[in-house]
């Protein structure tokens, strides 16, 4: 019997429209924010992840991208996150030439080597918005936003907003200066991956999870107490903006992002039902990434949200399983006896032109199997069609949770069901 590959998951029917209705909340508040959606290739290059996500990231470090190559000896790469994609997308297309500030979105697989647990796959779905072309703190602010948004639609409740600021090129060298020093006198206290972060990155050191890791950074100094007076003042502004929306956040000198690219303000949404990947959504400033990309100097900020996660946050929080969301079809249409397919055929058309989901077993010709299976299924109510119903010319409608039924013609029942609908 064949297996899926380890850390890959199946959606099945019955927990496909828990996923659904979640994304088409994201969809919704998406549109309500004015950002456009997006497609790009789930294979690129492997040199622009490599360029994108940066050389010192979790995704390259630790060997987490799956890269190929392809029969044209091409170095390709199945995508690990989406916004070195959707940058891409923007450069090519030059879509500045179409509005200096692009709102986009984006949604589907992602791909990582990792180790499987629980919330950590090795395909996962990911939701992106990226705010290209506004340096203003307003814009992050922005972004936080639509994360409040989507975890009040949710309703999701138990919900930290952490944030950071992790400065610019300016500032950032002087700081790291002071912070690899630091970390240099303390390396044996290091576990192994922090001791070549120390040297590629060492800002990923201070959001290690290991416990004598932590010891170390406990004592480290400090990005936020480094910065430069424009992001001193960025950093500000964001705060109180936050504060006058009355979104509340926590700081976190800690947090870094692990992702080369970001700068400035970094952001994280937690939910303690997560338990060890209690991260769900994540993003921040990345204004130098259009520039190393090959594009032109374009100041941007976005966030990516995990769909798996998410989902086990909505079903904590709400207390609702997810086959719960599970919708039935609406009418079951039961042809009961012999040679009936073609009335078969004319009640689920109609039924199908109202808008109503409706459907049917063509292997049951007794009452008895079409109840059951429409039960399997859940429907609300179910369509008899015998030879009383062919001669008359009228159908009878059975409420399956009651069992009362009455006959009428067509268009009076699909009157009845357009008002239960
Ligand atoms: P983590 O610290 O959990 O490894 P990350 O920093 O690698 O996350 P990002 O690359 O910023 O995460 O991705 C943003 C979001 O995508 C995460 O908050 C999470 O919801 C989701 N995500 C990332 N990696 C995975 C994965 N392997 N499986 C499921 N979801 C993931
Ligand atoms: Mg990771």
């Amino acid at each position: 019997m064949y297996q899926k590959l380890k850390g890959t998951y199946d959606v099945l029917p019955h927990e496909s429209d828990f996923f659904r209705w979640i994304g088409n909340e994201i969809d919704h508040v998406a549109r309500l924010y004015g950002y456009k959606e997006i497609q790009f290739p789930i294979i690129e290059y492997a040199n622009l992840f490599q360029r994108g996500v940066g050389e010192s990231s979790d995704i390259v470090v630790k060997k987490e991208m799956y890269v190929f190559e392809d029969r044209g000896n091409r170095l390709v790469a199945l995508r690990p996150e989406g916004t070195a994609g959707a940058v891409r997308l923007y450069i090519e297309n030059t879509l500045h030439m179409y509005g200096y500030t692009q709102r986009l979105f984006y949604a589907g697989p992602m791909f990582r080597a990792e180790n499987p647990q629980a919330g950590r796959y090795r395909q996962f779905t990911q939701f992106g918005f990226e705010l290209i072309g506004d340096a203003s703190p307003e814009a992050d602010v922005e972004l936080i936003l639509i994360n409040h948004e989507l975890v009040k639609r949710l309703g999701i409740t138990d919900v930290t907003l952490y944030i950071n600021s992790i400065g610019c090129r300016e500032c950032r060298p002087a700081y790291q200066q002071k912070l690899t020093a630091y970390l240099g006198e303390h390396k044996q206290e290091l576990c192994e991956d922090c001791q070549t972060r120390l040297s590629l990155n060492p800002l990923r050191v201070l959001d290690c999870k290991k416990t004598s890791c932590q010891a170390v950074v406990r004592q480290a100094p400090l990005q936020y107490q480094h910065l430069c007076e424009p992001c001193s003042t960025h950093f500000e502004t964001v705060k109180n903006s936050l504060s006058s929306l009355e979104v509340t956040f926590l700081i976190d000198p800690y947090l870094v992002r692990g992702l080369d690219y970001y700068n400035r303000t970094v952001f994280e949404f937690k939910s303690a039902s997560l338990g060890a990947q209690s991260t769900f959504s994540a993003g921040g400033r990345y204004d130098y990434l259009v520039r190393d990309l090959g594009g032109m100097d374009t100041p941007a900020s976005g966030f990516a949200m995990g769909m798996e996660r998410l989902a086990m946050v909505v079903e904590a929080s709400t207390g609702k399983k997810r086959t719960q969301y599970y919708h039935p079809p609406f009418v079951y249409v039961a042809g009961v006896g012999e040679n009936l397919s073609l009335a078969v055929w004319q009640a689920l058309r109609l039924l199908r032109e109202e808008g109503f989901s409706a459907t049917t077993e063509f292997r049951y010709t007794q009452l008895k199997k079409h109840l059951k299976a429409a039960d399997r299924l859940g429907a609300p109510y179910a369509l008899l069609l015998g030879e009383d119903e062919i001669q008359k010319g009228k159908w009878t409608l059975r409420n399956l949770q009651t069992g009362e039924q009455f006959q009428e013609i067509p268009a009076e029942i699909v009157a009845f069901l357009r008002a239960k609908k």
